[in-house]
């Protein structure tokens, strides 16, 4: 076993202290010494972070986007892993071989809808059960239409990502968790993008086409787009970051766009002013926006 030796109290004392008047730089590769005292800066921050000088702070951004970047689940090789939402309902008992191959020869020859719309429209299969094998089939959450204090939360997120990649936030009373609904997929990778934003529980789930059909009480979009400049991702966040100098940020991957979220104090008044940027991931001609990092 090895032994620890703790720092005496004195030095514990003293560095609790001393810790009110300097600050880590948030760069690990920071050259200009790891304390800094009577500093200059006291923003901007980002994910908690005090960056030194404008060069530390595209350090800890070019981490915190490569991070996001690949920790991001590529949905297609999810999928490639998924048992068909058919079989699933088969293996159940909850539709007939013969319904399943009606239903799969009506979508072949029409050439669209989803199956589960099929299964509904020629053998009654109800939207209830659609959603349960699709709960089966993406190991996630259903909400069943009219679940009690279920309502939408679509302030939470920046209505051009709800938009963009069919997402809903819904909340089961004021202090109950947060659910993620994907409309065609569960978006497991999303929930915890949102997770890490919000700084609370956000879980994957599906919901029964009627509820989607409610319409959600559509909120002004309050999200400015960024394009990145020539320079790429990193640089164009950086650039915002000093100009505008948060008191805090956040940053996460949503499928092919970042969302960053900057706290900015008010001035002459203590709230705190809160504004969400999109990126877009791709240019505008599908071309990776992103510069090589290093
Ligand atoms: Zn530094």
């Amino acid at each position: 076993m090895t032994q620890i030796s703790l720092p005496t109290g004195h030095q514990n004392t003293f560095s609790a202290r001393a810790s009110r008047w300097v600050e880590h730089c948030g760069n690990r590769d920071c050259t200009s010494g790891w304390l800094q005292l009577f500093r200059r800066r006291s923003s901007p921050r980002f994910e908690g972070n005090w960056a030194c000088s404008p060069a530390c702070m595209e350090h800890i951004l070019t981490d915190a986007i490569c991070s996001q970047i690949e920790s991001w689940e590529p949905v297609h090789a999810e999928r490639a892993l998924r048992m068909p939402l058919g079989l699933i309902l088969l293996s159940r008992g909850w539709i007939s071989h013969g319904e399943l191959q009606e239903a799969l020869a009506a979508q072949r020859r029409s050439g669209n809808g989803r199956i589960g719309e099929w299964l509904g429209r020629l053998h009654g299969v109800s939207e209830e059960t659609i959603a349960k094998a699709l709960g089966i089939q993406w190991n996630c959450a259903v909400l069943p239409h009219g679940m009690p204090g279920l309502e939408f939360a679509p302030s939470l997120i920046p209505a051009f990502l709800r938009r963009r990649y069919g997402l809903a936030l819904l909340r089961q009373g004021p202090d109950a968790a947060l659910y993620l609904a994907g409309k065609d997929r569960a978006e497991h990778a999303a929930a915890r993008a949102i997770e890490h934003m919000l700084r609370e529980p956000v879980h994957a789930a599906f919901l029964e086409d009627s509820t989607w059909h409610q319409e959600q009480a559509e909120t002004a979009d309050t999200a400015e787009v960024l394009v990145p400049g020539r320079d790429g991702v990193v640089a164009s966040i950086g650039e915002l970051i000093e100009r505008t100098r948060p008191s805090d940020a956040g940053l996460v991957r949503m499928h092919d766009h970042l969302w960053l979220r900057i706290w900015l104090a008010g001035r002459g008044s203590r709230l705190m002013e809160r504004r969400d940027i999109v990126i877009s991931l791709r240019g505008q001609d599908g071309e990776e926006a992103l510069k090589p990092l290093n």
